[in-house]
């Protein structure tokens, strides 16, 4: 088949959280299975790609004045890369940044027109758009369609709600009253009408496809995503096994395979212990929290997670990234403990130290659509304690691979924390370790699941 993505990321040239992962990884991922995978992203300035070549020009108007886009070329892993770089005034990719902008949805947008001018229309069967920042080429796709149109939601939080005026500068024949936003009538919601228009949705496990039609978990667009129900379906992410395998991860002090994981994760105990000043102890339970540190992912609830594994007598650390200063000052009373290592960093080569010299980690999510670190934890023979939702729900199950718990709540933290560490001390421990280390979390699957999709 031919298949073409249109994305805002592609890891690791151009990467800022799981999207990326997920672009590169299922590209990649059809690739070897014979597969003809085109990815269409923009060329952002800091991009950086061996033997790119210009290969053609594409001109679209904006307020009726031409603008020109050079499309570059490059492959990655045998997917070939369309890099869309236009010679905006606004220089709308050559500010350093992927996101963060506050005309975020006028490049984005800009960026979908032109890429939707530049697919090859004779090689593409299929269009895979990821999120809202490639929902707007549904609205050009719905005109003029030549192909079928996947639309994957990633995080339904973000939604590119925007002024109409972005959509008529870029001459867009649209239907107001089909794509405004539900809450905030005037403006217009480019999820809404990749929702409306794509053939097919899917969301990135299937416990999420479900969540999002809830008014819990539908960001107040349920309304939309249930009068097109029929149309999504819910698929696993994938881990890139190649890049997260203990057995050649550079970045451990010891690497270590399912047979050698009890002298192998001791070392790298040992060596997280040395490196972050905890006491020398192989007895002792080690609890990690690799995280973005926002209200998603349950701050609070790691928070009591850290007191009660100091008061069942564990070790705790926490990466933790974060821009809030009250989320850190929080954590930050527990500075002074010799069994808690605090570090508020976005540090990737600590984070595989960690899954693999941590004994559990702890992912007590509000919500998770899918969620890597669990998949990751386990391939490292670390043991995730996570509460069921979203994705952690579809990968983690209690005594069986993991420990868990439901209702978001300092009590079912506490429980939890004191199974986990009562397991810790049995043989069943090991048990849970193997069956996570033996599960096949690669690409493969989930690929062959988007291709009977395509199809
Ligand atoms: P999300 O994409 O919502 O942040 P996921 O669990 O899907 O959550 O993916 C998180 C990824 O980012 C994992 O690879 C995890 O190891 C990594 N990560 C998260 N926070 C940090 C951090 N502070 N330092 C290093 N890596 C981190």
């Amino acid at each position: 088949m031919d298949i073409v993505h249109v994305a805002s990321e592609f890891a690791p040239i151009a990467k800022v959280g799981g999207l990326g992962d997920v672009v590169s990884g299922l590209s990649i991922a059809c690739v070897k299975l014979g597969h003809h995978v085109q990815v269409i992203l923009p060329k952002y300035s800091f991009l950086e790609l061996d033997g790119l070549e210009k290969v053609r020009d594409v001109e679209v108007k904006e307020n009726g004045k031409k603008i020109v886009s050079q499309i570059w070329k490059g492959h990655f892993e045998g997917v070939e890369l369309l890099l869309v770089d236009p010679d905006h005034p606004k220089k709308y990719f050559k500010r350093g940044v992927i996101y963060g902008e506050e005309d975020d949805n006028a490049r984005f947008l800009f960026f979908n027109k032109v890429a939707c001018a530049a697919i090859d229309k004779k090689r593409c069967d299929v269009i895979h758009l990821h999120d809202w920042m490639a929902a707007g080429c549904s609205l050009f796709l719905k005109r003029h369609p030549f192909a079928k149109v996947i639309f994957t939601i990633h995080n339904l939080k973000y939604q590119g709600r925007c002024s109409p005026d972005n959509l008529d500068r870029l001459g867009i024949d649209y239907d107001q009253g089909e794509i405004s936003d539900p809450i905030f009538e005037e403006t217009v919601n480019l999820l809404k009408g990749a929702i409306q228009y794509s053939d097919a949705i899917t969301a990135v496990s299937p416990s999420y496809a479900k969540e999002i039609l809830t008014s819990e978990q539908g960001c107040d667009i349920e309304g939309t995503l249930i009068q097109n129900r029929k149309k999504i379906s819910g698929i696993l992410n994938g881990v890139d096994t190649e890049y997260w395998n203990p057995e050649t991860d550079p970045l451990l002090a010891k690497t270590y395979t399912l047979e050698t994981r009890e002298e192998g994760k001791a070392a790298n105990k040992r060596h997280v212990q040395e490196r972050l000043g905890l006491p020398l102890n192989a007895e002792k339970p080690l609890v990690a929290a690799i995280t973005r540190l926002v209200p998603q992912k349950g701050p609070d609830l790691i928070l009591y997670g850290l007191e009660k594994t100091l008061e069942n007598g564990g070790q705790f650390v926490l990466l933790g990234s974060s821009s809030e200063d009250e989320i850190r000052q929080e954590f930050e009373a527990f500075e002074n403990d010799p069994n808690v290592a605090l570090r508020f960093d976005y540090d990737e080569p600590l984070s595989h130290l960690l899954y693999a010299g941590s004994d559990m980690l702890l992912m007590p999510s509000i919500f998770e659509p899918c969620g890597l670190s669990q998949m990751i934890a386990m391939r490292y023979g670390t043991v995730p304690l996570v509460r069921r939702t979203g994705g952690l729900k579809d990968t983690i199950f209690d005594g069986e691979n993991g420990f868990t718990f439901d209702v978001p709540d300092n009590k079912s933290v506490a429980l939890l924390i004191e199974r986990a560490f009562a397991a810790f001390e049995q043989e069943e421990w090991g048990g849970l370790i193997e069956t996570g280390m033996k599960t096949d979390l690669s690409w493969d699957a989930s690929a062959q699941k988007y291709l009977k999709l395509y199809q």
